[in-house]
């Protein structure tokens, strides 16, 4: 069907399909189930403004580099995801975002949220906010960042407004 595709990407087990599954569903499950490829219909419906997506769970394995070489190339828009608590996880998502912007010529034109998820555990943090936020801020990315937590419900909400708000809104680059 014709409804852009968002991509969830980002490294095994930082939580993009318990991110999809408390944004869907309103569910949290402890045990880790191993993503193959997972596609949601969803319809926002916000003051009056419809939008039909599919949100698209990928696995986050690198022994298939040409399904991710696939989803960068042909998602609307994208969901990089990583750990707070695991540093190599944030610099797959900068690396993800360097391929994103050179397979993509109109990088500005594709909504893009970076999501630090596991706020709970705030214990076992690796990556600060204030580096992310600054990292981001050096890509355009500013306004596009949030941490979370699938498990307790932090964040979730406001990061799938910040992707609805940027398919109604380009992002600017300033
Ligand atoms: P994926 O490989 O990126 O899809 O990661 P999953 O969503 O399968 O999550 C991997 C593991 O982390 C699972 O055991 C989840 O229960 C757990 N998990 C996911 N999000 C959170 C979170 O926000 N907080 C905590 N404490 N655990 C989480
Ligand atoms: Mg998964």
């Amino acid at each position: 069907n014709e409804r852009p595709k968002v991509a969830f990407l980002g490294a095994g087990g930082v939580g993009k399909s318990s991110i999809l599954q408390r944004f869907m569903f309103g569910t949290f499950q402890d045990n880790y189930i191993e993503t193959v490829e997972e596609i949601y219909s969803y319809q926002f419906n916000e003051n009056g403004k419809r939008l039909n997506i599919n949100l698209l769970d990928t696995a986050g394995n690198i022994a298939f580099p040409a399904m991710r070489q696939l989803y960068i190339s042909k998602a609307q828009a994208f969901v990089l995801v990583y750990s707070i608590k695991d540093e190599a996880s944030f610099n797959e998502v900068k690396t993800l975002w360097e391929r994103i912007k050179h397979v993509r010529p109109n990088i500005l034109d594709i909504p893009c949220v970076i999501i630090g998820n596991n706020l709970d555990q705030e214990n076992d943090r690796q990556v600060e906010k204030f580096d992310a936020l600054n990292w981001a801020c050096s890509e355009n990315l500013g306004g596009c960042f949030v941490e979370t937590s699938a498990k307790e419900d932090k964040g979730i909400q406001e990061a799938f407004s910040l992707l609805l708000e940027q398919f109604l809104t380009r992002r600017h680059e300033d």
